[in-house]
């Protein structure tokens, strides 16, 4: 029978641990950290004796790449295939010298966001913490292998399919196992998790390393929020900045606010008034994202016009703005077109 623990779950203690109760020195996890994560730079192979050991006590397995898409942007999407045949896709976005690779956290989700591809498809199961790992390991080898890029280590974004939050002990375990020094040795302002606004999620913050944070926030008014993501009348507004404004932020640390753009929605001048309001003595950040469409969503993209009226609106009123452009949504790979 294959092993169900996945050798990618273990964090270095645990590693020790287990070579420890197998009569071997904890000395060689730091070679088998940096076999697992370092594939090209290891210094010293594995040897057969141990492989053999860790292969019979765990998966060694990295997600398949089922399908792979480029975009004429650069932006790669993979099909990731998992041990029981799901799957989920993970994309790499060029973004100046450097990629950032955008991991999902669930097979689907369960938040039902109206203008979201991935809420219709519900949730199917939460991913566990190796196979998040595991789509950072085969994205980025993929960028060396396939493309040639002997690139920066690429960022992350938590904010491919699914709700980190709901699934928010796998996301910190990964969170933690990639920032082993032996490993991957990310930092934590290289990673940004998203958020629909899942309190019992937001809750545990404070718990996380010191990675970006970003609310989806996409109106400051909660019957339209509630329209746009349904959480939101168990978990309104003043609940979710109850929270936010007890996280322990860095000093030059800001809240990323996702603001979904929609044509004659939540693009008047009664949503910048509003927003000026909830934002503006917050170290906050507005991230405008114009609504991307898919195959049957029913809302509208606003013009390019539209979309920079709208900034300018905000940055009038002190507010921290930027638009996020649009990437690889010829290959459906933009936020909210992602479904396996
Ligand atoms: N579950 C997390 C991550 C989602 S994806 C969250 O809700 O924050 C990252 C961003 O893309 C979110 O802000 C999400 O609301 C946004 N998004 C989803 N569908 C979109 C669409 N069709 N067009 C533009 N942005 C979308």
């Amino acid at each position: 029978m294959t092993p169900v623990k996945s050798i990618y779950e273990l964090s270095i203690e645990e590693l020790k641990a287990f070579l420890n109760a197998n009569n071997l020195s904890p000395d060689l996890s730091s070679t088998i950290f940096r076999n697992l994560y370092k594939k090209n730079k290891h210094e010293q192979p594995i040897s057969k004796k141990i492989m053999s050991l860790l292969g019979k006590n765990f998966s060694l397995t990295l997600p398949k790449i089922a399908l792979v898409s480029k975009s004429d942007d650069g932006t790669v999407k993979f099909l990731m295939e998992f041990n029981d045949g799901k799957s989920v896709e993970t994309v790499l976005i060029p973004f100046h010298k450097r990629f950032t690779v955008c991991l999902s956290s669930q097979v689907g989700c369960a938040m039902k966001c109206s203008f979201c591809y991935t809420g219709t498809m519900g949730l199917s199961r939460h991913l566990k913490s190796s196979e998040i790992i595991g789509q950072f390991i085969v994205a980025a080898n993929y960028l060396e292998e396939e493309l040639g890029m002997k690139t920066m280590q690429p960022n992350i974004v938590f904010m491919g399919q699914g709700e980190p939050l709901h699934n928010s002990d796998e996301v910190l375990k990964a969170i933690e196992v990639m920032m082993e020094p032996l490993g991957l040795c990310m930092g934590p302002r290289q990673m940004t998790l998203s958020t629909a606004g899942y309190l019992p999620g937001i809750k545990k913050l404070n718990n996380f390393p010191k990675i970006n944070i970003a609310l989806s926030l996409h109106s400051p008014f909660n019957d339209i929020r509630k329209e746009l993501i349904p959480i939101n009348q168990h978990f309104p507004l003043e609940d979710i900045f109850r929270e936010l404004d007890g996280l322990d932020l860095m000093k030059r640390q800001f809240i990323v606010y996702e603001y979904l753009l929609i044509d004659g929605l939540n693009d008047r001048l009664e949503d910048a008034n509003e927003l000026e309001k909830l934002l503006g003595d917050r170290k906050a950040a507005i991230n405008i994202i114009p609504f991307n469409p898919f195959p049957g969503s029913k809302y509208k993209r606003p013009s390019e016009e539209k979309v920079e009226l709208f900034k300018e609106m905000l940055v009038e009123r002190k507010l921290r703005t930027m638009i996020r452009t649009t990437k690889g949504s010829d290959i459906l790979a933009a936020c909210g077109q992602l479904k396996s």
